[in-house]
């Protein structure tokens, strides 16, 4: 069968020449990179050299970068290590209620131990409002963390402003930028980010590794303590052959970044364009430039995202819908609720997100097959039912 893979933002596949620079770390090149022999040498020089790629795609020094297990655990050691370095100062962090769960749990982790959180609303579009992200700080706030790019409905945060009134102010500005880099941009001097979170599967680099970017002079706590390793900051083994793959994915990502994105942007209106000629449709989140590239989130009214999904499972489309991701629950997506929609709009959404092996083709299949399937599930569905009654009266 035909498997159509639309679900870029879930995570992706490792590509060939990022798996290549990796294979040699996994056998012959195997030193610690603690130890003192060229075999050492060799595998310290290979991190070294990933570290240079990233900070040349953040725009930042070498000694800003920090190797971490993914974007949770970068996400987690942002905001709780800002908050107990820098509790003396304040208590209080600002972070919008459409982040991802590494950064919302986290912030409730740090409610119950004595911080204060400020969830910021967003409107129906995804995005913040800056007065009221002013009119949130207080001289108590330590810490604002808000994501570049929403996983959900692909909401870009105007990240410079933001970064602008956290230097005026002297705070520091965390942003999860793990579904921005390889889509847009990201300088962290231009945009005045004091710390940075990003994952090398999103970029088609492997699991399981990611970065710390951690502006030179911000002292923050460790969030895992133990040998010297990431200058004292991060302790740990390094997870080489991961470290050199997420060197070249970003190196990758970051050199074909116009291109990729111009191929993307083309796909999602496509995308989008056709999806919304099924009756009583809706795109979730913004339109054009203000949308990642590659995501479609569209919400179809009387009929559940989980039937969508088994579905275009059954058509070998792989997607996602409005409900939380994870642990298999069926609470609607807490992003769709937060731009307003009703607990049924939110369970009616799907979320297709494309990249690097998405083909044309794929999106007109896609097109293909979801109308009669929408049709279906409506025709099994009571509310659709009820609402073709209510429009014979
Ligand atoms: C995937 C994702 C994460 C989590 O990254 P992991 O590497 O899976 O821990 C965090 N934030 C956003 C926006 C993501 O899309």
């Amino acid at each position: 069968m035909k498997t159509v893979y639309m679900d870029y933002a879930a995570t992706t596949y490792v590509k060939p020449e990022v798996l290549n620079e990796m294979m040699p770390y996994f056998t012959e090149k195997f030193g610690n990179p603690s130890s003192f022999y060229d075999l050492s040498r060799e595998t310290s020089r290979a991190i070294d050299e990933a570290r240079g790629n990233i900070a040349k795609a953040l725009n930042c020094e070498t000694n800003e970068i920090y190797f971490t297990g993914g974007g949770s655990e970068s996400d987690n050691w942002a905001i709780k290590g800002i908050a107990y370095a820098h509790k003396n100062k304040g208590n209080h962090i600002i972070t919008s209620k459409v982040e991802h769960h590494a950064v919302l749990h986290t912030c409730e982790y740090l409610e119950k131990n004595g911080f204060e959180v400020t969830y910021l609303d967003v409107d129906e579009d995804g995005f913040i409002n800056l007065k009221e992200l002013e009119n949130a700080i207080t001289d108590k706030t330590i810490l604002v963390s808000i994501m570049f790019a929403n996983n959900e409905i692909g909401t870009i945060q105007p990240i410079k402003e933001i970064g602008t009134i956290c230097r005026e102010r002297k705070i520091f500005f965390h942003t999860d930028a793990v579904q921005a880099i390889g889509n847009i941009p990201v300088d962290v001097k231009e945009l005045n980010i004091s710390l940075l979170s990003l994952a090398a599967h999103k970029i088609y680099g492997p699991k399981g590794i990611g970065v710390l970017y951690i502006k030179r002079g911000i002292k923050i706590d460790n969030l895992i303590h133990g040998g010297g390793q990431e200058r004292g900051r991060r302790a740990g083994t390094e997870n080489i052959a991961s470290i050199v793959g997420l060197g070249k994915a970003i190196g990758l990502a970051v050199e074909n970044l116009d291109e990729h994105a111009k191929r993307m942007t083309e796909l999602r209106d496509r995308l989008i364009k056709g999806l919304l000629t099924i009756p009583y449709s809706n795109l979730n989140g913004p339109e054009g430039e203000q949308r990642l590239p590659g995501n479609a989130n569209i919400g179809f009214e009387f009929i559940e995202g989980e039937s969508i999904l088994l579905s275009l499972d059954f058509e070998g489309v792989c997607a996602s819908s409005g409900s939380a991701c994870t642990s298999g629950s069926l609470d609607p997506s807490h992003v769709l609720l937060a731009i307003g929609l009703p607990h049924e709009r939110a369970h009616g959404s799907l979320r297709l997100t494309m990249g690097d092996g998405t083909t044309e083709e794929d999106v007109d299949y896609v097109i293909e097959v979801l109308p009669p399937i929408i049709q279906r599930l409506r025709n099994m569905s009571p509310l659709w039912e009820d609402h073709l009654k209510k429009g014979e009266k």
